[in-house]
């Protein structure tokens, strides 16, 4: 399968999955339909499933205008989001899979951004090849969603779930916010070389309006504060006693950053 990434609203990410050999298409949280619509049109493509992370209408909201197009289109959607998804047709919990031509997706349960939100886990079909990870809202490029309907222990859980799969796994987040996560995490990690240069790079690229979409999880283990809220470094300058206490502290720090 091949995954293209379409440009939607101010700064959100929307994924197509296309299998040129048979002409169909799968598409991760379309907040908009029109960009997808486009894309399906110029690539003679039909659409087979939409994949959403969760509720919030910049993943969703493109779901309706979709179906009228694609009405056997599958909805795909987390179980405690029935209800929330436009169109939804399938709920899903965590272990289940989702099946795409030859690739299957398994379903990670990731609560923290909503209560319902999951992600999907597509792994390497050889043993040189990377996996891809579409996780919405949750695990950012050098950050992780704010917390609308989540704990902050619910949060860590989830993002212990995604920083368990292997480095060489591709990090499909929704939103292009890299560049102002980045500068936070400096703050709180100025002497973590990795994330300078990262920094470094993030900021050329945005300079000249390239994404830092998808970034790789190996990366985002040595540089994302939020994937790194029990290493000694992020604990000191939280002044915390416990990891949990740790993430708290680190992203109420970003909610004011
Ligand atoms: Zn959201
Ligand atoms: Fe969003």
């Amino acid at each position: 399968m091949n995954i293209h990434r379409l440009r939607a609203f101010q700064d959100n990410y929307i994924f197509v999955l296309h299998n040129p050999a048979t002409h169909q298409a799968a598409v991760v949280d379309p907040g908009d339909a029109t960009p997808v619509l486009d894309w399906l049109d110029h690539h003679g493509a039909s659409l087979v499933a939409i994949l959403n992370t969760h509720h919030h209408s910049d993943h969703g909201g493109g779901n309706q205008r979709l179906l009228q197009q694609f009405p056997a289109a599958t909805v795909y959607g987390g179980a405690e989001d029935w209800g929330r998804i436009p169109g939804q047709t399938v709920a899903l919990q965590e272990g289940d899979r989702v099946v795409f031509g030859d690739d299957a997706g398994e379903v990670f349960f990731v609560p923290g951004h909503t209560r319902a939100h999951i992600a999907y886990y597509f792994p390497p079909q050889t043993s040189t090849d990377w996996g891809d990870l579409f996780c919405g809202d949750t695990l950012f490029a050098g950050g992780c969603g704010r917390l609308f309907e989540g704990t902050p222990a619910q949060m860590v859980a989830s993002l212990t779930k995604l920083r368990r799969l292997p480095d060489t796994t591709r990090v499909w987040c929704a939103h292009e916010y890299t560049l102002n996560n980045l500068r936070f995490a400096i703050t709180i990690d100025p002497d973590n070389a990795a994330l300078q240069e990262r920094l470094h790079r993030v900021e050329v690229a945005r300079r000249h309006d390239q994404a830092t979409v998808p970034s790789d999880l190996g990366l985002e283990k040595q540089t994302n504060p939020f994937l790194r809220w029990d290493h000694s470094a992020i604990q000191s300058a939280m002044q915390s006693q416990t990891p949990d206490q740790t993430f708290a502290r680190l992203r109420g720090k970003k909610d004011r950053f």
